[in-house]
């Protein structure tokens, strides 16, 4: 993603009223302590501007939602847009939905032992090169991170227009002991998996340019 640093854009997301600072002291407790109820905890990793966490707190109230995002210009657009947006629906901003401003490398400071029920990748960044594969959101690391936190039953669902990176993950995920409970590669052309589907900004990109969409949900083996 090519975006202009804005600067204090660090500031400017700690002083804002949707992001959640010093997320290690909400560990174990996030229901409870940050949205004030017993709903299911979602997350998405990589949330970039945003649309895709914004409409899903809009069309699932009964969620509670958590934006990653390590990059922190990002994450301010994303969280002015959401303001705006709210302000002319004449909604309240916050409701079910925070961000964070993390390295998703620090996961398992923040969100306690199967904690969440649902992690959501879109479009992560690919990291072709073998000497950054670690980097790579659906790595055997990162699958080991998420395995702490989500419940046993919990799932991540998994999006992507690059077929190398869609290729590595599905292999990386078998190996590592994880259960694929649905797969295509062309979401757009596949009626039960696009049934809900929400548009994140990269796929309204890529799709509009031809590429095909791949997306697998996946669970640890039981
Ligand atoms: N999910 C959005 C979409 O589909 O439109 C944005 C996709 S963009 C290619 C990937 C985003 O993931 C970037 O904004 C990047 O900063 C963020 N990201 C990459 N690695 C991350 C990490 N380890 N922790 C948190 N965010 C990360």
């Amino acid at each position: 993603m090519r975006i202009r640093h804005i600067k204090g854009a660090e500031e400017m997301v700690a002083a804002h009223p949707l992001t959640i600072n010093e997320p290690e002291k909400y560990k174990g407790n996030w229901r409870r302590e940050v949205f004030g109820n017993d709903a299911p905890l979602y997350l998405e990793i990589g949330t970039g501007m945003g649309t895709f966490i914004r409409e899903s707190a809009i069309r699932h109230p009964e969620v509670d939602y958590v934006g990653i995002e390590m990059n922190s210009t990002v994450l301010l657009k994303a969280m002015r847009r959401y303001e705006k947006m709210a302000e002319e629906e004449g909604t309240e901003p916050g409701g079910n939905l925070r961000f964070m401003r993390l390295d998703a490398r620090l996961l398992e400071d923040c969100f306690g032992e199967s904690e969440v029920d649902r992690i959501y990748l879109n479009f992560s960044d690919p990291w072709p090169k073998d000497k950054n594969a670690n980097k790579r959101l659906t790595s055997p690391v990162f699958l080991a991170r998420y395995k702490k936190v989500l419940k046993p039953e919990g799932t991540i669902e998994f999006k992507t227009d690059n077929r190398g990176l869609f290729d590595y993950s599905v292999e990386t995920a078998q190996q590592e002991g994880w259960e694929i409970l649905a797969i295509t590669y062309d979401l757009h052309a596949d009626e039960t998996m696009m049934e809900g589907n929400i548009e994140t900004e990269y796929e309204a990109k890529f799709s509009a340019k031809g590429n095909k969409i791949g997306k697998m949900i996946i669970r640890v083996r039981q």
